[in-house]
C-alpha cells in the first residue's frame, strides 16, 4: 500500500525495550518507573471501581478531576482554569498531543519542533497532511536559539512545540525564554503546544515556567501534561490539555471521536490523589533529585560522561570514551554485549548531528536496578 507514515516503523522505545528484554539486560531504555505507585492511588482506584465509576464518564473528564486540575494548577502556576470549558482529560499526553495538532493544524501548514523531539509530535503533524519544520537546539545545552525559530516562521506557520523539562535532555526553559515565545507570537496566528508531562520533575530549586502562568501565552497554548509521569503509573494512559475555551472546543470535537472518553476508575482516583495529597507532586523533584545525584555519581566512575540534568528522569551520557560507534549500532552493543540498555538520541532528530555520541539512560528506577547497571557500564 502507499504508506502515509513511509519514515516511521516502530518506535525506539519498544526496539529497546524488545532488545533488552531479549538479551535480559539492565533497562535504563523506555521512560518508565520500575517501582510501585502510591499505595492510596491502588485503594483508590480500587475504591472507584466498587462504587460503581465504571460506564461512560463525561467525555471532558470526571468532574471531580477536572476540579482537582484547575485547583493544582491553580496552586503552582496562579491561574485557574475553567473547570467546565479549558480541561480537557485524555488518553495519556499522547492522544492529547494528537488531538491538539487535529484540532487546528490544517493540510499544508507547517509547525516548529525543537529538535531533538519526542517522537509522537511528527507523525502526527504528518497525519494532519503538515510538515513539520525541524529547528535544532543548542548541541551542547539543548536550549532554543529563538532567533532560528523566527527565521523558521513563514505565513503557514501554525504552531510551534514546546516541551520543558524537555525529553531527551532534560533542558528546561526559563522565564526570559517564555517571555521571548510570547514576544515571538503576539499578533500572529501562530499556536503554542507547550508539552509538560515532567512539570513536577524540576531540580536543584529551579521553577518550572509553564505555559499557564504567561497570560499572553495562554490564550494560545494548549498546555498538556500527563499523570503517567507524577504517579509512576505509565500504563494507565491518563493526562490532560489546559487551552482557552474556543481552543478546547476545537480540541474536543476530535477527542470525541477518537476515543470519546478515557478510563473512568482512574479519573476518580487521580482526584482523590490530587486534592488529598498535593505534597505528592509537591516532592516529586526532591525525590527524582536524590535518584539524579546518586546515579551521576555512579556514572562518574564510568568511561560514560553525564551531562548535566536541570529536570525529567533522564540523564544523557557521552559515550565517545568508549566507542566510535554511531548511538543506534552503539546501544545495540550495550545491551547484547554489556547487559544495558539506553536509548540512542538520533531517532530525536530530523538531521542528527553527526559527530554526536549521546544515549539517554532513565534513572526512574529502584537503587538495586540502578547498581546492577553501574556495575556492568564500570567494565566498560
Ligand atoms: N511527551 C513527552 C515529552 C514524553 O516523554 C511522554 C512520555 N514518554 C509523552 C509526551 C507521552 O505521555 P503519555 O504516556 O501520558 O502519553
Ligand atoms: N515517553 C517514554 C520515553 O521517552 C516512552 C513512551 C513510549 O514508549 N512510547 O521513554
Amino acid at each position: 500500500i502507499e504508506t502515509k507514515l513511509p519514515k516511521v516503523g516502530t518506535t525506539i522505545f519498544t526496539v529497546m525495550s524488545q532488545l533488552a528484554a531479549g538479551h535480559g539486560a539492565v533497562n535504563l531504555g523506555q521512560g518508565f518507573p520500575d517501582f510501585s505507585v502510591p499505595g492510596r492511588l491502588v485503594d483508590e482506584l480500587d475504591r472507584a471501581m466498587r462504587e460503581g465509576h465504571n460506564q461512560y464518564p463525561p467525555m471532558t473528564g470526571v468532574p471531580s478531576l477536572r476540579n482537582a486540575i484547575a485547583t493544582k494548577t491553580e496552586r503552582l502556576y496562579g491561574h485557574r482554569p475553567d473547570t467546565d470549558a479549558e480541561i480537557t482529560v485524555t488518553s495519556g499526553a499522547t492522544e492529547a498531543i494528537f488531538n491538539a495538532i487535529h484540532a487546528v493544524v490544517r493540510a499544508g501548514d507547517e509547525v516548529i519542533v525543537l529538535d531533538p523531539a519526542y517522537d509522537c509530535y511528527e507523525p502526527a503533524i504528518d497525519l494532519a497532511g503538515a510538515r513539520a519544520v525541524h529547528v535544532p537546539l543548542d548541541p551542547a545545552t539543548f536550549a532554543p536559539d529563538w532567533q532560528k525559530v523566527k527565521d523558521a516562521i513563514s505565513p503557514r506557520t501554525r504552531m510551534l512545540m514546546i516541551n520543558s523539562p524537555h525529553n531527551p535532555s532534560g533542558a528546561m526553559l526559563s522565564a526570559a525564554d517564555m517571555e521571548t515565545v510570547a514576544g515571538l507570537l503576539r499578533d500572529t496566528g501562530i499556536f503554542l503546544l507547550s508539552d509538560e508531562v515532567y512539570e513536577h520533575i524540576v531540580f536543584d530549586g529551579a521553577r518550572h515556567e509553564s505555559a499557564l502562568r504567561y497570560p499572553e501565552l495562554r490564550e494560545r497554548t494548549f498546555v498538556i501534561s500527563s499523570f503517567g509521569k507524577t504517579y509512576h503509573c505509565t500504563g494507565w494512559k491518563i493526562g490532560y490539555c489546559i487551552a482557552p475555551p474556543a481552543l478546547s472546543a476545537e480540541f474536543r470535537k476530535v477527542h470525541q471521536y477518537n476515543v470519546f472518553c478515557t478510563f473512568a476508575p482512574a479519573q476518580h482516583a487521580f482526584a482523590a490523589m490530587l486534592d488529598a495529597e498535593p505534597e505528592h507532586y509537591e516532592q516529586l523533584g526532591a525525590f527524582y533529585q536524590a535518584k539524579r545525584d546518586r546515579f551521576r555519581e555512579q556514572l562518574l566512575g564510568t568511561k560514560l560522561r553525564p551531562l548535566p540534568v536541570p529536570g525529567g528522569y533522564f540523564q544523557l551520557a557521552d559515550y565517545s570514551a568508549v566507542s566510535d560507534l554511531g548511538d543506534f549500532e552503539f546501544c545495540r552493543w550495550l545491551t547484547i554485549e554489556k547487559g544495558v540498555t539506553a536509548i540512542p538520541l538520533s531517532p530525536f532528530y530530523e538531521t542528527p548531528p553527526s559527530d554526536q555520541r549521546l544515549v539517554r539512560l532513565c534513572f526512574a528506577k529502584n537503587d538495586a536496578t540502578m547498581d546492577a547497571a553501574i556495575e556492568r557500564l564500570q567494565k566498560l
